[in-house]
């Protein structure tokens, strides 16, 4: 016989926007996860440090079919609350970079920040537990699931998907907020990696894998400027994971090695100085000496700087500056640091996260088709979706 309990919500996946939710939810809430312990993605985040969320973090930093969505829940519950949660549990953090916020110490203070506010919220967790089925009869949920050997079944007026998306598996993630969301007749639009490295089918950049330098990427009409690193399969460093957002298949990436400078300009004064200088010489005090052998073999570059006519050097510049490639594909979701796409934001209330057509129903992180870009964004759409679901539930029951 299947144990049965009552709770006025059950939240399904104790990540990020999990956790938060349980802070706010109020009533008995209970928290269920497969994983050994919670927030594991917030554990090996920001190389173990958790970029937790941006200073400069708005809604034009975020990809969905509907940019609108996340505009409400982002005011409601700012990078600023979060900021002040965050120092009012006496956490220290920096900036690293582009308003990126990091723990000094460790990503585990965020767990354990978000554990304690759930302990004081009264929120209950259970780990290592298989959710078998989900049901509605109209007005409950009931739930179906495995723990410690033997079957529960709850019932709870309030279901909150937020098991996150399909990036890294071997992490648990799985796309159990999609097949219930669909099993409850809500749209899930096409999902794909994001934040992801690039690859090429002919390791073309191993010899030069390691090197980096600051650049300017585009794709489908979208720039971001910042390092670049080459890798034994293909491209990556941040702004390559920036622009694998949006990039599709089969569509070129351009790549400006001089996002700051003019180096015709550079180049052609030189030659006026020091014309006997070496053209791949002079190239790498502009950019990384590997970088140049390759390039100087790709492009066939000899001769000094005397050598070159003004027309010579603008065609070489006009190449370093849109440095065109179409990788193969991307290491997908095994390396992915977000995915793409999800639950349609059609289907949802943006103040309440809670579906349209099924009352009690919510879906809220990356399990909805709301990402952000690389810097903490990711984070702050899980704690403000996250917030406004758990504000929204205990309003209802007030
Ligand atoms: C390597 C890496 C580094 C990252 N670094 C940053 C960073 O520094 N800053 C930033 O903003 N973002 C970062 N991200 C992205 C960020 O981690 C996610 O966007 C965020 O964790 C999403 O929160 P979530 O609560 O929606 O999902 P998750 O945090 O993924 O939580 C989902 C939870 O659901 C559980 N779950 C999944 N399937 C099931 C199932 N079938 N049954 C039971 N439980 C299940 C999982 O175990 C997990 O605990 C990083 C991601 C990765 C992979």
């Amino acid at each position: 016989m299947a144990e049965h309990t009552t709770w006025d919500t059950v939240i399904l996946g104790a990540g990020a926007a999990g956790m938060m939710c349980a802070t706010q939810s109020g009533g008995s809430t209970l928290l269920l996860d497969h994983a050994k312990a919670p927030g594991e993605k917030i554990r090996i985040s920001g190389g173990g440090r958790c970029n937790f969320t941006n200073l400069y973090a708005s809604p034009e930093n975020f990809l969905s079919a509907n940019p609108h969505f996340c505009k409400s829940a982002l005011s409601r519950y700012t990078q600023w609350d979060f900021i002040d949660l965050v120092a009012r549990h006496g956490i220290a953090y920096h900036e690293k970079t582009l308003g990126q916020l990091f723990c000094d110490n460790s990503a585990k203070d965020i767990i354990a920040m978000l554990q304690s506010e759930m302990a004081q919220a009264g929120a209950t967790l259970w780990l290592e537990t298989t959710i078998d089925s989900v049901d509605h009869d109209g007005t409950d949920f009931s739930v179906t699931l495995t723990r410690q050997g033997r079957q529960h079944r709850l019932t709870t007026r309030n279901l909150v998907l937020a098991t996150g998306g399909k990036s890294i598996p071997k992490m648990g993630a799985t796309g159990l907020a999609y097949d219930i969301a669909r099993q409850f007749g809500l749209a899930v639009t096409d999902t794909r990696a994001g934040l992801v490295p690039f690859t090429f089918s002919d390791a073309r950049f191993k010899p030069i894998s390691g090197v980096a330098h600051p650049v300017r990427a585009t794709a489908d009409g979208k720039a971001f400027e910042e390092a670049m690193l080459f890798t034994h399969r293909g491209l990556s460093g941040p702004v390559m994971l920036q622009i694998s957002s949006y990039w599709r298949e089969s569509q070129p990436i351009s790549i400006n090695l001089f996002p700051d400078s003019d180096p015709f300009e550079t180049l052609r004064a030189r030659r006026q100085a020091q014309g006997r200088r070496n053209l791949t010489t002079e190239l790498a005090s502009l950019l990384p000496a590997r970088l140049v052998d390759h390039l100087a073999e790709q492009m066939d570059l000899s001769g000094n700087l005397a050598d070159q006519s003004d027309s010579a050097l603008r065609h070489l510049c006009d190449a370093l500056q849109n440095w065109q490639m179409v990788p193969t594909g991307t290491e997908g979701y095994r390396t992915a640091e977000v995915t793409l796409g999800g639950i349609d934001t059609d289907m949802l209330s943006s103040k309440t996260m809670e579906a349209k057509a099924v009352k009690g129903l919510y879906a809220i992180g990356e399990a909805v088709d709301v990402t952000g870009w690389l810097g903490g964004f990711n984070f702050q759409w899980a704690w403000s979706s996250g917030w406004a679901a758990g504000q929204a539930i205990a309003q209802s029951r007030a």
